[in-house]
């Protein structure tokens, strides 16, 4: 039986830095991510631009070199896989952990083998499972949960729900190749945490309305050939629509973090782990990453989570 001291479930950066960390204190690791390296990142918008600079993003303090100061998702994706190869991270990809179980070790089932462990780290990140809206014709074929590129909505009338930055950048994107975009937002205002060189843009192409938008506004539901939404006056409206972006948020595989044994607690189901080692309540299971967040997604990014490495290394070392 092939004995690791630690198994890192989930290959984006976090999971990278804990592999790094581990790999560092000579500890026997692997890690299992059930989609390319960095799989999150690969799936991100095509054009988009990290809010980080790229010095906030490095792992293990290994230089991100970018011409200019955010990077992009592909010099992300350059960075992280050539982290991969260039330390011979001990990583097996397309391989998706089905289960852990606590016997004298861990036993993490996969979609491939069987593995044994003395610790875990999950890492496995949010951006797998789309916040649903629970609407009537969500499963419709031309309602989105994940955008990637404005081309295919040239021309086309299409309604973006939502005001964070992925909404906003897609709202943009797609006007600016000919899309004729309306926004349904439930605020009064467009976040504040959009990113600060963009909010500008967004809010003169709405005051100017070449982007509609409708603030305090619901979607209700999505019909073939136009969509149904609640306006600020509680009215309903019923608008032409070729597609709809839901932009409503992404969330962590919560069935999966149950089925291990991790404790959720209250409305934002916020695992249960201890903020010095990041230990669940399941000993010898750590949490990494934006995972930690819950239904809170904005809590966590790699700029501030990047730090679990050093401290469930750490902590797996100090018990050994
Ligand atoms: C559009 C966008 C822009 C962002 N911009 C920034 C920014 O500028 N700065 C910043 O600091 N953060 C930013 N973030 C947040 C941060 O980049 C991401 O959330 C980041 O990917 C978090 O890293 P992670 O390793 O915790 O999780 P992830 O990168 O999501 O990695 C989790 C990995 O686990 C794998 N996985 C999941 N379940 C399993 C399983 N059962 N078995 C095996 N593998 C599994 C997934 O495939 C994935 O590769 C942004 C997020 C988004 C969506």
């Amino acid at each position: 039986m092939e004995l690791y001291d630690v198994l890192i479930i989930g290959g984006g950066p976090i999971g990278l830095a804990c592999a790094l960390e581990a790999k560092k204190n000579n500890l026997k690791y692997i890690v299992l991510e059930k989609g390319t390296i960095a799989n999150s990142l690969y799936n991100y918008p095509l054009y988009m631009t990290f809010f980080s600079t790229a010095d906030r993003l490095e792992i293990d303090d290994i230089p991100f070199i970018t011409t200019k100061p955010k990077p992009g998702r592909q010099d992300a994706l350059e960075y992280y896989q050539g982290i991969a190869r260039a330390r011979d991270i001990n990583i097996k990809t397309y391989e998706r952990v089905i289960n852990v179980q606590k016997s004298t070790f861990f036993q993490v089932e996969t979609s491939k083998q069987i593995y044994f462990a003395k610790n875990i780290i999950v890492a496995t990140g949010f951006y797998d499972l789309p916040n649903m809206m629970d609407i009537p014709g969500e499963d419709l074929p031309k309602v989105k949960h994940y955008y990637t590129e404005p081309y295919p909505y040239a021309f086309q009338d299409v309604v973006v729900i939502g005001s964070s930055n992925s909404a906003v950048d897609a709202a943009l994107e797609i006007y600016r190749k000919g899309g004729n975009v309306t926004m349904i937002i439930r605020h009064t205002e467009i976040s504040k945490s959009v990113k600060y060189w963009v909010k500008p843009d967004i809010e003169n192409r709405i005051k100017e309305g070449t982007i509609k938008a409708f603030f305090e506004a619901e979607l209700l539901e999505v019909k073939p050939h136009s969509v149904i939404f609640k306006n600020n006056k509680g009215k309903t409206q019923e608008i032409e629509n070729d597609f709809v972006l839901a932009m409503t948020g992404y969330l962590p595989d919560f069935e999966f973090l149950k089925n291990i044994g991790i404790n959720l607690q209250g409305d934002c189901q916020n695992p249960h782990y201890n903020p010095e080692n990041m230990e669940t309540n399941v000993d010898g299971i750590y949490l990494a990453g934006v995972v930690c967040g819950g239904r809170d997604t904005h809590l966590w990014f790699i700029e501030n989570s990047r730090i679990h490495a050093k401290q469930i290394i750490k902590d797996i070392i100090s018990k050994n």
